[in-house]
């Protein structure tokens, strides 16, 4: 059999900052002898409200791999993004931020009410492939971090490419990597990322559990999750809430995030949430993490 991540340019490879697309990441480099040609292109866009340990990790990923990858955000104008680094990405939710602000009201997770991964993610990228290579969707194979066992999000994602005419490849899926192979990789004999306690196998780690990652109060992510972030750090969804207040509107169908923080100084010893619920991981890159839902 190929190698399903020996991958031939033009080509994009989404890094969401995650440990799944990251260890994608890493199997390509191993299968390109550790150097990839100047037509694969491996990008991270930056939403403003990733979490510090995920901007870290991206950052250690390129520095301790020896890989060029583009960090970018994106901004309202004629060239769609900019190019930061570890240092200079914003870390307030600026440009999640003056989204909200052009559109004059917030995503969240019903149909056609996703534009944030659309505006944060999926147009930075494909603006970057224009600079570097001077290619559109559609000339560059995409290569997205979608595991084995995420079969339905790979079913929507193609069926989605296969409708703006792009081209994706699932190289995970190919290999048949499911999430243990995943958290081995970087855990090792760990079960809490946050409690370490074995030697890490590569060294390093995200350092986040799976719910903590991308958008730290992402809409997708369930009340469970945001209750549970509310009481594990509390204040960190005051932008989140800031953003609702702002514009009148909540991220949530069901409920508001000052609801939430209501709720959670009413019972704040009270851990409600059923397991299941926490077990959220879905990476967001160029296919939203709820596109299967
Ligand atoms: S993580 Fe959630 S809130 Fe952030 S861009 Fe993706 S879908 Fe939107």
């Amino acid at each position: 059999m190929m190698n399903p991540y020996l991958i031939s340019g033009p080509a994009l490879i989404s890094f969401s900052g995650g440990r799944t697309s990251a260890y994608m990441l890493w199997n390509i480099l191993q299968a390109h002898d550790g150097e990839l040609p100047d037509d694969i292109v491996v990008a991270f866009a930056n939403t403003g409200k990733e979490r510090e340990e995920t901007l870290r990790f991206v950052h250690e990923c390129g520095a301790r791999w020896g890989v060029r990858i583009h960090w970018v955000e994106w901004r309202r104008g004629r060239d769609g993004y900019e190019s930061v680094s570890f240092n200079s990405a914003s870390r307030d939710g600026e440009p999640f931020e003056h989204l909200i602000a052009m559109k004059q009201r917030l995503p969240n997770g019903m149909p056609g009410q996703r534009w944030c991964t659309e505006y944060l993610k999926v147009r930075p990228i494909f603006a970057l492939m224009r600079d570097q290579l001077a290619l559109e969707p559609g000339d560059y194979e995409e290569i997205i971090g979608i595991r084995a066992d995420e079969w339905d999000r790979r079913i929507e994602g193609l069926a989605r490419a296969a409708k703006d005419g792009r081209s994706v490849s699932h190289p995970l899926c190919t290999a048949g990597i499911r999430k243990p192979d995943v958290l081995r990789f970087w855990l090792g004999d760990n079960v809490d990322p946050q409690e370490i306690r074995h030697p890490l196998p590569q060294g390093f780690d995200l350092g986040l559990r799976g719910y903590e990652g991308n958008c730290d109060y992402c809409f997708n992510k369930g009340k469970a999750i945001i209750k549970r972030q509310i009481r594990e750090r509390p204040g960190s969804e005051a932008w989140w809430a800031m953003q609702e207040i702002g514009i009148g509107g909540t991220f949530h169908a069901r409920y508001s995030i000052p609801q939430l923080v209501d709720q959670v100084a009413a019972t704040p010893e009270l851990f409600d949430e059923p397991a299941e619920d926490l077990e959220y991981d879905a990476e967001c890159g160029l296919i939203c993490p709820s596109e299967a839902a």
